[in-house]
Order: structure tokens, then C-alpha cells, then sequence
């Protein structure tokens, strides 16, 4: 049976990844060697790593404006603390929205390192929305935002003009839609979502924002390091970066980021359409700030839980209950799933309408 994969991360990757990653385990590019056995500095090697730092910044948009592509280990989760590491001043002072769990989380590793403002939050609301009214103190060394709310299925439609470099978590939407990625100065990304398997962690950096805290950087968090060495400080995650370099390509052939974000509204806007039309269920997430990659939403009555979980196990999906701190269910559609998963949603949720009517006398 074909699967309709809905994981939040990690996640579908398009077939061909899949594909052509196994080949390289059992015979990288014809050497008779496996990917995982030769050498991280071989020319091979380096080849990957050099595509794929040059092909993130193309299809941003970002390439010869001053920015620095790099593959590094620890996930979206350690650049919650490298960000301050590297651009918090000693004594200084950060400015931090916070519209979710990941983003309070990065706001508790800033909290480490020096004041940080909370500029406006939707915690009390449970994250339904994002806080669009705040003012940023204007001695902020930095401001740090998250495009995309993974756990409630929110999103940033846009992102507010500051005198202060803009550091954006965009874990789980980047590559999803086209944004002028000028306007940030640091973007980061655990691959898991939308780019490649777990393992790597990508990081654009404006490299002139950099060297500027007066603070003692240990190597292995030091940004201009990494930069340095061409993001081959230490050995990275080889394999990794390899399919996440065959994800880009993929999104090159079929047309780049604006092709994508097509399809990935066509795919929001036919289970929101649904969502809304079927008296059965309801978006968690305010209407506006909806997230065209995480669909969160509720049954109206939890007492039919079993009847639609069963229905949605029984057509090939997986992956869809909501996270603890939501309930209900999660609908993650990332770049890679087809619009005919979306499709096989849609059916269920209007097969599980009939069914509760007709049990209803
Ligand atoms: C998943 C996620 C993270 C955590 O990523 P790790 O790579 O597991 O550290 C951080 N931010 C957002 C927005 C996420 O979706």
C-alpha cells in the first residue's frame, strides 16, 4: 500500500533522494567506494560539500550579496545558542519574539548569555497566532524570529524592518515559499524538515555581522570559523549534507522555490478548504497566521477520535496525530508530498463526515 507520509520531521523526502542515496552507501559516484567510507577532504567529497553550501545560497537568492552557506552538526537546537554566542555583545542585549515552543526555547538559551527582551509573545493563547504589534528595543544586538511555529501550525506572513541584524529559525519552511531573504542576516534550518535528512543543520550568515561581541568563542561555536574552513572544521555529516545536496537539486529541476511554493499553497488551500467546509472539524491555528506547511486542527468532538483514526490508518496515512502540546492532528506537508496525499486526506475527513452522520440516530 502507498503511504501518505504527514511527519513533522523527520520527513518525507522526495523518492529520488531515497533513491540515489542508497546508491552512493553502495558505490559513491563509481569509485568502487561507499559514501561513508572515504575521505571527508577527498575531492569528491568536497565537491558535495561546495555544491551544496553555492546551490542553498542560488536557490535563496543569496549568492555574491555577502552570504555564507554552511553545514554544521547539532541541529536547529544548538544555533539556538551559537546565535548569541556569536552576536550577543558582552552586556548586551537581544530582542526575541516568541510565537512557539522552539522559539522560547532559543530564547532560553539567549537568557544564558545576556538580557533578553521578549518583545511581544502568544504563550497565554496557547500560540494560536502570531504577535504582530511589538517594538524592538533599538540597542538590540540582534532579533530572532521563527518563520514557522512546526508543534501550531502557525507562520510569519511577514517580517518587521529593523535597524538591528534579523536572525530567523526557518527550520520548518525553508525552501517552501519565496521571501526576499536579503531582509535576514542569519537564517537557520535542521534539515529534517524540508532540506534532507537529520544530521546537518544549515546556516546563511551576512558575514559582516560577525566579530563584533568582544566575546571568547570556543572553535567548534564560532561561526567565522567554520566560515574559514569552508564548513570542514571538523568532519561533517557526510551523508547528511550529500542528501540534502540531492533535495536541492531536486527543487532546482522542478523549478526552484517558486514552482514549489505553487504547489505547496495549492496543497494548504485544498485541506484548510476542507477543514473549514466539514462540520466535524476546526483549525487549531488562527485563520491568518495559518502555516501552509504544519495544518493543525481539532475534531469537534473527541468522542470520534477512534472512528477517524481508524479511517486515516486504513488509507496509507501516517504521521498525523497533532503534537502533545496541540492534541488533535497535524497535517506536516512538506515540499516532497504530493498533492494527491493531500487529496487522500480530504477524502477520509469526508468519508468520516458520513459516517458520524449516518451513526448520529
Ligand atoms: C524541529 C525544530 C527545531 C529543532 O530542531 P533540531 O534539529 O531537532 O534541533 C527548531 N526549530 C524549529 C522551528 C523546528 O521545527
Amino acid at each position: 500500500m502507498k503511504i501518505h507520509n504527514y511527519s513533522a520531521g523527520p520527513c518525507i523526502l522526495p523518492q529520488e533522494v531515497f533513491e540515489k542515496s542508497s546508491e552512493a552507501i553502495l558505490n559513491f559516484n563509481n569509485s568502487g567506494l561507499s559514501l561513508l567510507e572515504i575521505s571527508h577532504r577527498s575531492k569528491d567529497f568536497v565537491k558535495v560539500m561546495d555544491e551544496a553550501r553555492a546551490l542553498a545560497l542560488e536557490l535563496l537568492g543569496l549568492e555574491n550579496k555577502g552570504y555564507e552557506a554552511l553545514f554544521l552538526h547539532g541541529g536547529a537546537s544548538l544555533e539556538f545558542l551559537m546565535v548569541p554566542y556569536n552576536l550577543m555583545k558582552e552586556n548586551g542585549k537581544a530582542a526575541y519574539l516568541d510565537t512557539g515552543t522552539w522559539a522560547s526555547a532559543a530564547i532560553k538559551e539567549a537568557k544564558i548569555f545576556g538580557e533578553t527582551v521578549i518583545v511581544s509573545s502568544s504563550k497565554t493563547e496557547n500560540y494560536t497566532h502570531i504577535p504582530k504589534e511589538f517594538e524592538v528595543p533599538t540597542d538590540a544586538n540582534y532579533f530572532h524570529c521563527t518563520s514557522n511555529n512546526t508543534i501550531f501550525g502557525t507562520q510569519m506572513k511577514s517580517f518587521p524592518t529593523l535597524s538591528m541584524p534579523i536572525v530567523c529559525d526557518m527550520s520548518s519552511d525553508i525552501f517552501s515559499r519565496t521571501l526576499d531573504f536579503t531582509q535576514f542576516d542569519l537564517i537557520y534550518a535542521g534539515a529534517q524538515k524540508n532540506m534532507g535528512p537529520a544530521g546537518a543543520t544549515l546556516v546563511v550568515i551576512k558575514s559582516s555581522i560577525l566579530g563584533k561581541t568582544g566575546r571568547n568563542i570556543p572553535s567548534m561555536l564560532d561561526y567565522q570559523k567554520h566560515i574559514t574552513a569552508e564548513s570542514m572544521y571538523n568532519t561533517p555529516p557526510v551523508f547528511a549534507v550529500y542528501a540534502s545536496l540531492l533535495t536541492l537539486q531536486w527543487l532546482k529541476k522542478s523549478g526552484g522555490i517558486a514552482a514549489i511554493e505553487k504547489i505547496n499553497q495549492a496543497k494548504a488551500a485544498l485541506l484548510y478548504a476542507e477543514i473549514d467546509r466539514n462540520p466535524y472539524f476546526r483549525g487549531a491555528a488562527n485563520e491568518e497566521d495559518r502555516s501552509i506547511m504544519n495544518a493543525t486542527f481539532l475534531l469537534e468532538n473527541e468522542a470520534n477520535a477512534p472512528v477517524f483514526d481508524t479511517l486515516w490508518k486504513e488509507a496509507g496515512i501516517s504521521g498525523l496525530p497533532g503534537h502533545r502540546s496541540v492534541g488533535g492532528y497535524r497535517a506536516s506537508m512538506y515540499n516532497a508530498l504530493p498533492i494527491e496525499s493531500v487529496q487522500v486526506l480530504v477524502d477520509v475527513m469526508q468519508d468520516f463526515e458520513k459516517k458520524v452522520a449516518e451513526t448520529k440516530f
